[in-house]
This record gives structure tokens, C-alpha cells and sequence, in this order.
């Protein structure tokens, strides 16, 4: 083992539901890389995905190492043990080297009297109108707000601060990257709220290197952001004051940057983004989710004949067990019933048909987000279709790895990272 792993300023969390995409996605970063840009690839896969699939955290190692081997990548990468918490830490830590730990279930949990009470003194320098540099307007932090935060986060933060030992002991100080979720959770957190749970992580020793708030607005899965985009371009540029601020002021790791966990396809973030980490010199880390297994399925459609059937198949499948594969999503999507086609009459389309009906082309008049989100999450249909479906990913894979690579290079690293 060498030195202390540090996550480059621009990576991307790339999901493979079926672990069969890693070389197509690699491919991007390469592409990527060809136009000067280093995107590092980070592949996740929470606890959740790997339940429903049936697959192992050994399976998305073996995959990325065999892209990095057969692509002859250089640069570092990255297996993320996906919002992982005490229970489930255990099964990542062999394969793993980089490990989101979420802690919301934990928000909202009350501290305790004494630490509470330690914390908010021990931080007068954030009370009162704090001025950071970035920022338009002040931070107005009263006692009241930062009691009132730190109770709401620091036993969610202590928590962290456990699970993180625990990789430690087991991996070794530096030898992997850590990152702290808090997005899947009710309401979002304000910048000034996201300076107080840095000085709180900062005090509880975790050396993470990104962090992912829940910003305001909506992220539902597979399809674009909703919501103010000049409210979240202010907010995003907020942040990232306030964590220039914490890495000055508490000592965390220099290349501390901001996680995006967008459920996928925020394409109209990705404009005020790129600008903002222009103008502030700053980095981020997105997590693009699934939509790869997406671009599986356009893949199969578009090859026809077979290919087509399936894909259909799925969708009649994924139609017909709507509310079961919607539940555990209910938070993050938006599925109007009108709006999907029956079964029957999706029989009898063509490749194009399926294809301009599921691509995310928000130009495109054919695109049905109802359709996409519906098969974004029913992806568990092709899970328990077992070694039929994955064998017509092999025999089409041509087809399907063009599509994951010109997804995540057109429509994600060249508007975010590299800009139009
Ligand atoms: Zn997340």
C-alpha cells in the first residue's frame, strides 16, 4: 500500500446494476481524458442494488479491474461501498475502497445534553453574521439555529464518525476515500446548515473527502432536476463557500468537494454547475445511479429482433407490478399512470418507437418520462429474468455499449466537466 488515497477534483459514481458496462463507461472517462480532462470513475453500488440483483460487492470490483486492465486506464479508480451504514458495512469492506456513509436515518435523532452543549461552545466563530468569501450575503447563525442543528445532526455525525473507524481498523488510515451522505432524507440542508455538520465531522476526526447534502428542489430518478435553478445555482455556490471556509478553518482534507447524488439525468444543473466550479475553482463528485441499465435496454431495443422482444417483455412486466417495484421509491418519482402505454400497444413498436420513447432527449417529443422512470426502476424485472437477460447483453453488446458510452460522455462528462 502506498500513500494516502486522494480523490481527484473531478470523479464520476458510475452505477452498473449488472456489472457488465464497466469497459463502456471507462470508455467515456477516457474520451474524457482525450479532451484534457481527468474524470475519475468511481463505480457504486449500494446494499439495496446489490440484494435485488443478487450480486456481490467482489462482482463490481472484478469489473472495474478487468475495464482498468483491458482499457490499460492509468489513472486511479474507485469501487464505492453505496451508502452504507453500520449494518451493511461489513460485506464492502474486501472490495471496496472508497465508502459512502449515510446517515440519515440518523437526522433528527437527539444528542445527547453534554456533547450538544460542548459543540455549540466550542463554536462561537460561527455565531453571529459570518461573511465567507464567496458569498453574497451573510450567514446569520443565532445560538438558537445552532442548537437546533447541531441537535439535529451531531448524533447522526457521531454515528459516522463509528462507521468510519470501523473501515478504518479494518483497511488502514488513507487507504480509502470516505464520503458522508445526508440527501436521502426529508428536507434539505442550507448551507449554513451544511457548515455546522462540517465543523461537527471535522470534530469527530472523519477525513472525508466529499460530502453529499440534500439540496432543494426535486431529484427523482432517471429524469431532470425540478425545481428553481437560480435558487439551487446559489445554493450549490453556497456550499462550496462554506466548505472552502471548513477546509481553512477545521483542517479537513484540502480536496473536500461536494457530492451530487442526482438519481440521474439533472441536465439542467450541470450548465450552473460547470460554471460555478469554473468561477470557484472547485471540484465535485456526481453520482449518476443507474441509468446505464437504462441504456442496456435502449441497447436491445435498438438491435431489434430479440433484443426488441425483451425489452418489451420488461416493460409489460415492470407495467403489471407497478406498485410493487415504485414503493421503495415513492420519494423520488413521479410517475403519471395516463401517461404509460399499454402493454399491448408497445407490443407492436418499432425500435425507434422504444428507443425515442425511453431516451432522456427532453427535445424529443416522443420521450414518455413516465415510461423512463417506470423501467428506471424496474430494473428488477430483468434482475429475476436471470441468465436470459444477461446473455442478450453479451450477444448485444455492441449495440448497448455504444449507447452507455455516448449516454455518459454527450450527456453528463462533456456538459459538467469538460462544458459546451
Ligand atoms: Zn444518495
Amino acid at each position: 500500500m502506498g500513500g494516502t488515497l486522494s480523490l481527484s477534483k473531478y470523479s464520476i459514481g458510475v452505477g452498473d446494476r449488472f456489472a457488465h458496462q464497466a469497459k463502456p463507461q471507462l470508455h467515456a472517462c477516457r474520451m474524457a481524458a482525450e479532451q484534457g480532462v481527468e474524470v475519475i470513475p468511481v463505480w457504486n453500488k449500494s446494499n439495496r442494488e446489490h440484494t435485488i440483483i443478487g450480486s456481490s460487492p467482489a462482482s463490481t470490483r472484478a469489473a472495474a479491474d478487468e475495464a482498468v486492465r483491458t482499457l490499460g486506464w492509468t489513472k486511479p479508480y474507485y469501487v464505492d461501498a453505496d451508502h452504507i451504514n453500520l449494518e451493511t458495512v461489513d460485506n464492502f469492506m474486501e472490495a471496496c475502497d472508497f465508502f459512502t456513509i449515510d446517515v440519515a436515518d440518523m437526522i433528527g435523532r437527539p444528542s445527547q445534553a453534554a456533547p450538544l452543549r460542548a459543540f455549540v461552545e466550542g463554536h462561537a466563530e460561527l455565531l453571529g453574521e459570518l461573511l465567507i468569501p464567496g458569498v453574497a450575503h451573510p450567514f446569520h447563525i443565532d445560538r438558537d439555529f445552532m442548537v437546533q442543528v447541531a441537535n439535529k445532526y451531531l448524533a447522526a455525525v457521531q454515528e459516522a464518525g463509528l462507521i468510519y473507524r470501523r473501515v478504518e481498523e479494518k483497511k488502514g488510515k488513507g487507504q480509502f476515500i470516505t464520503e458522508v451522505s445526508m440527501d436521502e432524507t426529508d428536507s434539505p440542508q442550507t448551507p449554513a446548515e451544511l457548515l455546522i455538520v462540517l465543523a461537527a465531522v471535522a470534530e469527530e476526526g472523519i477525513p472525508i473527502q466529499t460530502i453529499a447534502p440534500k439540496f432543494s428542489g426535486r431529484f427523482d430518478k432517471g429524469v431532470d432536476y425540478v425545481g428553481d435553478l437560480a435558487k439551487f445555482t446559489e445554493e450549490f455556490s453556497n456550499d462550496v463557500a462554506a466548505i472552502a471556509f471548513a477546509v481553512r478553518h477545521y483542517g479537513m482534507s484540502s480536496n473536500l468537494k461536494l457530492s451530487v447524488h442526482s438519481g440521474s439525468d439533472k441536465f439542467s444543473l450541470y450548465g450552473p454547475i460547470h460554471r460555478t466550479l469554473k468561477e470557484l475553482d472547485a471540484g465535485v463528485h456526481l453520482k449518476t445511479a443507474g441509468t446505464t441499465w437504462l441504456e442496456e435496454l435502449i441497447g436491445l431495443a435498438e438491435a431489434g429482433g430479440e433484443g426488441l422482444d425483451l425489452a418489451k417483455e420488461i416493460y409489460d412486466q415492470a407495467y403489471s407490478h407497478r406498485e410493487e417495484l415504485c414503493a421503495p421509491y415513492a420519494a423520488v418519482i413521479n410517475i403519471d399512470p395516463a401517461q404509460l402505454p399499454a402493454p399491448e400497444s408497445v407490443g407492436g413498436w418499432s425500435s425507434e418507437q422504444f428507443v425515442s420513447a425511453l431516451r432522456h432527449d427532453p427535445k424529443s417529443s416522443a420521450y414518455n418520462t413516465s415510461l423512463r422512470q417506470l423501467l428506471h426502476v424496474g430494473f428488477k424485472v430483468a434482475a429475476s429474468m436471470g441468465t436470459r437477460y444477461l446473455d442478450l447483453l453479451s450477444a448485444m453488446e455492441t449495440t448497448i455499449a455504444k449507447n452507455v458510452t455516448g449516454n455518459l460522455f454527450d450527456r453528463h462528462l462533456k456538459p459538467l466537466f469538460i462544458g459546451e
